[in-house]
């Protein structure tokens, strides 16, 4: 998608720090940090949000969540951590490329609404 802004980053169009990536996935630190880590994960194929998935490409979604313990380990989060993935406008999503927020690093707090 020529005109999505994880997909320009992805490209390299727009600069990003690099967390971690594959051949299916992008990791890279929230310009707006909500929490002393983080991270948003993203599919290099564009989907639009979890509305997006389906059988043909629940492999990469299934793949973003075998590594995200490893991108937390690397980050040192043993402690434990949060991910929270945004839909559509109630759930406040604003880049329409679906994302995994990796969170933690303190102690978050228990409010998820
Ligand atoms: P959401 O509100 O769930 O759609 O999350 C979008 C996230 O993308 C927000 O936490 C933003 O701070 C983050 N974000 C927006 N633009 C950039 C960017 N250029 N680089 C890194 N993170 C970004
Ligand atoms: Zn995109």
């Amino acid at each position: 998608m020529s005109d999505c802004l994880f997909c320009k980053i992805i490209n390299g169009d727009i600069p990003s720090n690099k967390a971690y990536e594959d051949e299916k996935c992008y990791a890279f630190h929230d310009i707006n940090p909500q929490a002393p880590v983080h991270v948003l994960v993203i599919p290099k194929i564009h989907l639009s949000s979890v509305n997006d998935i389906c059988e043909e490409n629940a492999n990469v979604v299934a793949h973003i969540f075998s590594v995200i313990p490893k991108i937390a380990k690397e980050l040192n989060l043993e402690n434990g951590y949060r991910v929270v993935t945004n839909i559509g406008e109630d759930g406040r999503q604003s880049v329409k490329h679906l994302h995994f927020h990796i969170l933690g690093g303190k102690n978050l707090t228990e409010f998820m609404a």
